[in-house]
């Protein structure tokens, strides 16, 4: 559908350390590429700015070029940097490469650099850089802990310089995070360090008891900023009732925010998506069953009878498929997800979980479970990142699992539902803004998944055998809820214009 344009047209800068498809860890990336092509479609003028990381594949950039040799101050020197334009997805892009080590490694988070202090400078190097050319945004748009400083550095030293326009808005997709930092730290980028330890700047009134020293980068930028997102009305609640910085944000609820997060319905569309075998749509589902049929028999998940049969449309669709697709972290529910791993072998489904560990624990423990299961023909578990394995499996799978303690947004519920695997998630943050019991008769509306609320077990267990119960016993009804959740309309043409209605209400006429 023709999207229409704003009449109200801004500029708006994000400054992330994450984009997808390129630079991309976690939901944060996708929120970022997301939320920048909605704007753009609506006619506003979107720029990403991003470290030019050396794990970034320089074959997805388009139109690459040098534009800007300039300088930026870190720990007493002036940093020789480059500043490059490229198009990525369609998204104009400002890559910062500075000429010491920071960001170089095979991955964008964990290389051999000190990780603080590279995203003070590459926060200060994206303002110099503003500075330097002269570029006003109406909005500079942050995110999490790393970009963070640059409400200080944007109030306390640029304005004094030449960059008067933009207001800043910042987006703390998790609390967890929240940018621990020393005075002498935070000093590196030129700021006077020793200014911001107090609760009113950038220390939590939960750490200046027992350590002054230790300031918040997520703090500062929160008292800092125009006006703070973050990304479910749900997970707003819970950051106000218990956690590091809820006084903070009790102090500054008056310009604080709960904005779920949307997908990006180019990027994630089962109806043209290149990865798959067959495409997709809720209206014409056939080809979710063909994906189903390659994901088993590729991963080696099919019985000796099915491999005979010469025809999709012969198999019979009777083992239930579920994928867990995710970071594999305390956050993620780990124990719930194996768990999940024993429950679906002794219910006799399938499960396929898509993770990455970045701890050596976690790694180990996962490692074992693969010796133990991947030989059968329920369980695989793929421990590595793949962006196009996430796209097959979401595709082939029936179920999709988010068993998570705490979730801010989660973007696996919604891309999943998108592709037609029916969500069991727990009910946590934007999680539960997404997801609603279709046992539950007062949600029969907006049902579409199977939810539960504790953390043990027997929780899970209760949502996952609903689940399988209504998979096996009620084919028709089954059917319709795929139909249903494909249908559902979680795509950033939804939720971007409330981001939009904050920038209006923060920018200045000029
Ligand atoms: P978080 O931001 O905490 O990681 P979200 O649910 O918001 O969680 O976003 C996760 C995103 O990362 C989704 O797009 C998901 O498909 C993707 N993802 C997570 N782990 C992997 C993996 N191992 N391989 C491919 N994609 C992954």
């Amino acid at each position: 559908a023709e999207i229409e344009k704003d009449s109200n047209l801004m500029h708006i800068i994000h400054v992330t350390a994450e984009m997808a498809p390129i630079a991309k860890v976690g939901g944060l990336g996708d929120v970022v590429t997301g939320l920048a092509r909605a704007c753009l479609s609506r006619g506003h003028t979107v720029d990403i700015m991003l470290p030019f990381y050396e794990c970034i594949q320089k074959e997805e950039i388009n139109d690459l070029a040098l534009i800007t040799t300039y300088n930026s101050y870190h720990d007493g020197n002036w940093v020789p940097t480059n500043a490059y334009r490229g198009v990525v997805s369609g998204i104009p892009v400002v890559f910062i490469e500075p000429s010491n080590q920071f960001f170089k490694g095979q991955n964008v988070y964990g290389g051999s650099y000190n990780e603080l202090e590279a995203y003070l400078f590459f926060s200060r190097a994206c303002l110099e850089w503003m500075q330097v050319t002269g570029v006003q945004a109406d909005i500079i748009h942050v995110h999490e802990w790393q970009t963070g400083v640059i409400p200080l550095l944007y109030w306390d030293m640029y304005q004094n310089l030449s960059l008067k326009k933009p207001r800043i808005v910042l987006t703390i997709h998790n609390m967890e995070h929240y940018g621990e930092c020393r005075q002498e730290q935070l000093s590196k980028c030129g700021l006077d360090g020793s200014l911001y330890a107090s609760v009113d700047k950038a220390v939590d009134d939960r750490t200046i008891g027992h350590n002054p020293e230790r300031l918040s980068l997520l703090k500062g930028g929160i008292v800092y900023s125009n006006a703070v997102v973050t990304v479910s009305p749900t997970y707003l609640k819970e950051t106000l009732c218990s956690g590091w910085l809820s006084s903070t944000l009790i102090n500054y609820r008056d310009k604080y925010f709960g904005i779920l997060n949307g997908i990006d319905t180019v990027m994630w569309n089962p109806a043209t998506d290149v990865f798959l075998p067959a495409k997709f749509h809720a209206q014409k589902p056939e080809g979710k069953k063909i994906c189903k049929y390659y994901v088993q028999r590729g991963l080696g998940l099919m019985s000796e009878g099915t491999l005979a049969v010469n025809h999709v449309a012969d198999i019979k669709h009777d083992v239930p498929l579920i994928v867990c697709i995710t970071r594999l972290v305390a956050q993620k529910g780990l124990h719930l997800i194996t768990h999940a791993i024993k429950h679906t072998e002794e219910l006799g489904g399938q499960l396929i979980v898509l993770g990455k560990a970045s701890d050596g624990r976690v790694q180990k423990e996962f490692e074992d479970l693969v010796n133990l299961h991947n030989k059968g023909s329920s369980i695989r578990i793929l421990l590595m990142y793949s962006e196009e394995l996430s796209h097959m499996l979401y595709a082939a799978a029936d179920m999709v699992l988010v068993p998570s303690i705490y979730e801010p947004c989660g973007l696996a519920q919604m891309i999943g539902m998108r592709y037609g695997a029916v969500p069991v998630v727990r009910k946590t943050g934007g999680l539960a803004d997404t997801v609603f019991d279709l046992d539950d008769s007062s949600n029969h509306e907006k049902a579409n998944g199977f939810v539960f609320e504790g953390i043990d077990e027997g929780s899970l267990n209760w949502a996952l055998d609903r689940a399988f119960a209504y998979y096996r016993d009620k084919p028709e009804e089954w059917n319709s809820i795929v139909r249903k959740v494909m249908e559902v309309d979680n795509s950033w043409n939804n939720t971007a214009g409330k981001y939009l209605e904050i920038y209006n209400s923060v920018r200045v006429g000029w």
